[in-house]
């Protein structure tokens, strides 16, 4: 099957062959056609040879036209056969003027003449043969009219010598005829081959430049995956569980101190490279996690060949077969030396800060309960010398006496404020949850303001529902909250109106249907700047406008207020427009949570 597609297939290239190959036996053919006619010139009329040579020379003539012809044209698949068949005429001609002439002469000459036609026949038909036989029926085209005239002519002879002759020029023309077709199917095999060598030589080509392709692509990756773990100082490993052999990136090498391209190395090897302190653990974590198949991460500190220390961050996956049995670890090296020891100083710092913080406080608290005493005292005593003074009539030192007592009260709230702040920032600040009814609760709230409410000419208004119910919450500080709030509108306004609303409300069921009670305390008075309005609640701080001004006063109030609402669950906020006054508004929950504890680093 192969020979019949590949003898069509091929038609093209054979035609080809045989019209490059058998140049050669154009000149043959003259030659020897020439030699003939000599040879025969005296033995024969001067014009048989002379015609005869004609003919050969003008069919080579013919055949050298019809080469020259295809030289200039495209041999293809389609026009391949007409190619054939024009060859096949001239061969046909070649041959029959051969094998023709042959006879001519044989008949004309002397029989030892016959001997050498017979021998130049034989020739001519087997010398053909090897460039011919490409296509074989441009074979038989001229071997067989070559042959068989003269083979015809010694069979009519009859003799036994010619009937010899005749039968072995019958074998040789079917010895040649066979060695033509099976040449014929050699070649079309080999072209076959050819054919299928070239493609295969082809795609191993093409295979070869794709494999290039990806080597070199695969190179560059290698190249930017080195540089990206350079940056990052990070290295990458692969732990064959199979072997022990740990296989690991040049930048892993670097990590701990070898060679880029040191050899595999093995746990031992690693372990060994890690602080004796933290080795076991390593080692525990490593096998852990090969014997669970688990992922882990961990940091441990690593000795260099230089006796440095470096602190690496580990990170890695375990791949299992489809037993669930570990066989391979890869993970990745991070040298975070400087990122643990930047954080080591911030823990010590933290610690220290908080350590002067702890001692601040406690120096405040120690402070404000030294300086109570003493102050309690002295407004005590110029409370009864004023009282003796009005008894004895001495008028004159009462406006003295009066300042002592306001100067020791006034100090005596900053110091209970201070001491108030210093035990939130300790931590030591407790929430005693207790009932109280709302309604009679701000009476006498507003009752102690009163006085102070007044002093500015301004007018008071309290809005609160007398079946607005209980709150379960920590009285002391709401109480502390609410005169805050309340003596600071007293002491910002001047002859305006202060009012003080006390409402009850509940969340959403979908958000919890937690009960809330809101008081509003909203004043006329100077009012806040925009950009005052976050820091109010800060301890310290006081609004800039005012700091130079003659409101007296520490910016502590709404500090511990602020703390205080946190502590009881609630929110306290601000809005206000400067010059026109200012709305503070605390929201407490119904029933305060028990105790929450305060968070010291976010109080400041
Ligand atoms: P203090 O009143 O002792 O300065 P607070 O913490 O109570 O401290 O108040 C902080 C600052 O907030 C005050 O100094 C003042 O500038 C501003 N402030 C508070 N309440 C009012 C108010 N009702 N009207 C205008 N400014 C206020």
């Amino acid at each position: 099957m192969v020979m019949a597609d590949g003898s069509r297939a091929f038609v093209a290239e054979r035609v080809q062959l045989i019209f490059s190959d058998s140049w050669a036996t154009l000149p043959v053919n003259v030659v020897n056609a020439g030699i003939v006619a000599l040879v025969h010139r005296d033995v024969l009329p001067l014009h048989v040879p002379v015609v005869w040579f004609a003919f050969i020379a003008s069919v080579v003539a013919l055949r050298i036209a019809l080469y020259l012809w295809y030289r200039r044209v495209t041999v293809t698949e389609d026009n391949a056969s007409v190619w054939v068949r024009h060859l096949m005429v001239v061969l046909a001609l070649t041959g029959l003027g051969w094998g023709i002439g042959g006879v001519v002469m044989m008949v004309l000459a002397p029989p030892i003449y016959q001997v050498l036609i017979a021998f130049v026949l034989g020739g001519m038909a087997a010398g053909g043969m090897p460039s011919l036989s490409r296509i074989f029926s441009a074979y038989v085209v001229f071997a067989i009219p070559v042959l068989l005239p003269a083979i015809g002519y010694f069979a009519v002879q009859g003799t036994e010598l010619d009937l010899s002759v005749a039968t072995m020029g019958m074998l040789l023309l079917l010895f040649l005829l066979a060695m033509g077709r099976r040449q014929e199917a050699n070649i079309v095999d080999s072209m076959w081959v050819a054919k299928e060598n070239r493609s295969l030589v082809q795609d191993l080509r093409r295979e070869i430049a794709e494999r290039e392709q990806v080597e070199a692509r695969l190179r560059r990756r290698e190249h930017t995956l080195a540089r990206a773990q350079r940056i990052a100082q990070m290295g990458s490993w692969e732990w064959n569980i199979e072997t022990g052999q740990i296989t690991s990136s040049p930048e892993n090498n670097r990590l701990f101190g070898r060679h880029d391209d040191a050899p595999p190395s093995s746990l031992e090897t690693v372990l060994k490279a890690v602080h004796p302190d933290d080795r076991r653990r390593i080692e525990d974590v490593k096998r852990r996690a090969v014997a669970d198949g688990t992922a882990y991460s961990c940091d441990y500190r690593i000795l260099m060949p230089d006796g440095s220390e470096r602190v690496i961050f580990e990170q890695a996956d375990v791949t299992c077969d489809e037993t669930g049995r570990a066989t391979l670890v890869t993970g990745i090296n991070l040298d975070i030396t400087d990122r643990y020891r930047a954080q080591e100083r911030l823990r010590g710092a933290m610690h220290e800060a908080e350590a002067a913080s702890e001692a601040k406080s406690q120096f405040l608290a120690n402070m404000s309960h030294e300086l109570r005493t003493p102050l309690n005292a002295i407004i005590g005593y110029s409370e009864i010398l004023k009282e003796d003074a009005l008894e004895r009539s001495a008028t004159t030192f009462i406006p003295d006496l009066e300042k002592i007592n306001v100067a020791g009260r006034h100090l005596l709230e900053l110091i209970n404020d201070v001491l108030d702040l210093s035990r939130i920032e300790a931590g030591r600040a407790e929430v005693v949850v207790e009932s109280v009814e709302l309604a009679p609760f701000m009476d006498e709230v507003v009752a102690t303001v009163q006085p102070l409410v007044a002093l500015n000419n301004n007018r008071f208004e309290l809005d609160c529902p007398a079946d607005i119910g209980e709150i379960r919450t920590d009285v002391t500080k709401l109480r502390q909250i609410l005169f805050n709030l309340l003596s600071n509108a007293a002491k910002f306004t001047d002859k305006g109106e202060i009012r003080m609303q006390v409402s009850r409300f509940a969340d959403d069921a979908a958000a919890g249907g937690v009960e809330w009670v809101r008081f509003v305390v909203s004043d006329t008075g100077i009012g806040i700047a925009p950009e005052d309005q976050d820091s109010v609640f800060l301890a310290f701080e006081r609004s800039e406008a005012r700091r130079s001004s003659r409101y007296d006063g520490t910016g502590l109030g709404l500090a511990i207020c602020r703390h205080y609402c946190e502590m009881m669950g609630g929110v306290i906020s601000v809005e206000s427009v400067e010059g026109k006054g200012s709305v503070f508004t605390v929201r407490l929950p119904a029933e305060a949570p028990d105790q929450r504890p305060v968070d010291v680093m976010s109080a400041e």
